[in-house]
C-alpha cells in the first residue's frame, strides 16, 4: 500500500491545498493529511482548530486521513509507515525552500521520497497568509477557502 503524508501548517486550509490532496489522493493509496505542531510559529488557529476543519473539507474523501505531528517529519512518516512526502508547489520562490528540505529529509531516511504537485493555475497565488490578511478585513474569501473554513475566518476575526 503507497501511504503519502502531505504535511503543513494548514493554518487554515484553502482550496490551494484541498487541490493536491484530492488530486494526490488520485494518485496513492491512502494520503495523511499532517499538521505539524509548531509552538515557534504563530498561528491563527489551533492544531485541534485546523486538523477539525481540514477533516470536514476532506469528509468526501475516503481514502485521506487527518492527522498532527510533533517533531521530525521523517520520524512521523516513520510511525506511520509513510514512504512518500506530497508537497504543492505555486512559484519559484517556493522551489529553493522546498528543494532545502526535501535534500535533508533524503539525507536523513532515504528511502523516503518527495513528491511535488504544482498548483493548479487558478491557485497559483493563493496562501493562508493572504487569505487572513483579506478576511482581517472583513473582505469576501469565499473564492479562496470552503465555506467552512470562511465561516471559522469570519467568526475567528469577530472575536479577536
Ligand atoms: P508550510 O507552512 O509547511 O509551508 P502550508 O500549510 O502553507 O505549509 O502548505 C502546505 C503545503 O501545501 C505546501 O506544500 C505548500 O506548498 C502547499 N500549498 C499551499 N498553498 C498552495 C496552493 N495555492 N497551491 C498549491 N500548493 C499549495
Amino acid at each position: 500500500m503507497h501511504i503519502a503524508v502531505c504535511p503543513g501548517s494548514f493554518d487554515p486550509v484553502t482550496y490551494g491545498h484541498l487541490d493536491i490532496i484530492t488530486r494526490g489522493a488520485k494518485i496513492f493509496d491512502k494520503v495523511i493529511v499532517a499538521v505539524l505542531i509548531n509552538s515557534k510559529k504563530n498561528s491563527l488557529f489551533s492544531v485541534e482548530e485546523r486538523v477539525e476543519l481540514l477533516r470536514q473539507v476532506t469528509a468526501e474523501l475516503p481514502n485521506v486521513e487527518v492527522d498532527s505531528f510533533n517533531g521530525l517529519l521523517i520520524d512521523y512518516m516513520t510511525e506511520r509507515q509513510a514512504k512518500v512526502v506530497i508537497r504543492g508547489l505555486r512559484a519559484v520562490s517556493d522551489f529553493e525552500y522546498e528543494m532545502q528540505v526535501a535534500s535533508i529529509n533524503k539525507k536523513l531516511k532515504d528511502d523516503v521520497e518527495t513528491f511535488f504537485m504544482m498548483t493548479n493555475n487558478q491557485y497559483s497565488f493563493l496562501s493562508s497568509s493572504i487569505v487572513k490578511e483579506v478576511a482581517k478585513y472583513k473582505a469576501s474569501v469565499g473564492d479562496l477557502v470552503p465555506p467552512v473554513v470562511e465561516k471559522a475566518l469570519r467568526e475567528k476575526f469577530a472575536a479577536l
